[in-house]
């Protein structure tokens, strides 16, 4: 069967799956403090749902799947649901993406799920700022969560860590010193002006660029990596045992050439891309007895839509989405 390809000529092979708009956390750039309205439990997708959807882009040479939220975790049977997906005929990559407050629990049997890679989001290395950015005292629990992980054999471990003016700009050097004992990849994203970050990042954005010129004036030259197959340019200071990682959504626009990934949003919608605000209702259909052929077609359609850059998208920009209605 043919790959899915996009009208640009990218092949689609990555979905980033939001498995509910749920969150135990606030953080400010992302969700309001008296949380969103929320998807209607009926409204989400079922778990039969999404594993039917993705058994059809399986088929199509979709291979990787991450899966995350909202909060991933909060949702019930996930680790079931992990499973399930690990062992689709076709996909060999399946992540998560967490804010760690539940994997002091959850991490090994989340990796005898068979799940290898994972990525938890960390802002602060300090407890009262935690509070402040997050609205949860949840410092401790997440750094047991990080411990947990890479106990029980993640490989690779990512830290993600959000960078924003006057929040966190006197830690990056502490994170990037964790890397030097510690097998993780710290990091770091530019705030994106989506949501609540919209306000913050009129003034908070603070560039790859600037991030990487405080760590090596503590460090010295920072050694250069291959890049893998994501937005992220990877480094390693010299000797360390772990790596930094640079996501640069808003001041490097060059990954859009390479970009193989949809989003699908946890009440079914197809987003091409993170920035664009058209989506595609795939639930609906479903419920309404679409057959695999046509959902087929359909999620084709959808790719085919794919904007070639989000610079391309101009104002349709998304300042009033929601990342953990998205999938961050
Ligand atoms: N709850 C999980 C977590 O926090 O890791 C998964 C969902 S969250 C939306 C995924 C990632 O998106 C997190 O690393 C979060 O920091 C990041 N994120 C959310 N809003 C953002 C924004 N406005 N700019 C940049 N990153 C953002
Ligand atoms: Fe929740 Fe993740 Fe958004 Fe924070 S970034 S509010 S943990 S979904």
């Amino acid at each position: 069967m043919e790959n899915f390809y996009d009208s640009y000529g990218r092949r689609i092979r990555y979905i980033r799956l939001s498995v509910t708009d749920r969150c135990n956390f606030r953080c400010r750039y992302c969700m309001p403090m008296t949380g969103i309205k929320w998807i209607p439990h009926e409204a989400i997708m079922r778990y039969e749902e999404l594993l039917r959807m993705i058994r059809i882009c399986a088929s199509r040479g979709v291979d990787k799947i991450r899966v995350t939220g909202g909060e991933p975790l909060v949702r019930k049977d996930i680790v079931m649901f992990l499973e399930k997906l690990r062992y689709i005929d076709g996909i060999n990559d399946v992540s998560l993406t967490t804010n760690g407050f539940f994997l002091d629990h959850l991490a090994r049997d989340i990796r005898s799920a068979g799940i290898t890679r994972i990525n938890i989001s960390l802002d602060t290395l300090d407890r009262e700022k935690f509070v402040y950015i997050t609205g949860v005292d949840g410092f401790g629990r997440v750094v047991k969560g990080i411990m947990r992980a890479l106990e029980s054999g993640f490989d690779p471990v990512k830290i993600n860590v959000v960078t924003m003016r006057g929040f966190n700009d006197d830690e990056f050097v502490d994170f990037a010193e964790l890397t030097l004992n510690l097998d993780i990849e710290v990091r770091f994203i530019e705030l994106m002006p989506i949501g609540p970050g919209l306000e913050m990042g009129k003034q908070d954005i603070i560039t790859k660029a600037e991030v990487r010129s405080l760590i090596e004036q503590a460090y010295g030259p920072l050694e250069s990596l291959p890049p893998g197959v994501g937005p992220a340019s990877v480094f390693k200071i010299r000797g360390a045992k772990g790596r930094l990682g640079f996501i640069a959504p808003m001041s490097d626009h060059t990954f859009c050439s390479r970009c193989n990934r949809i989003r699908i949003t946890a009440d079914g919608h197809m987003k091409p891309c993170l920035f664009a605000d058209k989506t595609l209702d795939l639930l609906t259909p479903m419920r309404e007895g679409i057959s695999d052929e046509e959902l087929e077609s359909l999620i084709e359609r959808g790719i085919k839509n794919k904007p070639e850059s989000y610079m391309a998208l101009g104002d349709a920009k998304p300042g009033d989405l929601i990342m953990s209605s998205i999938g961050g």
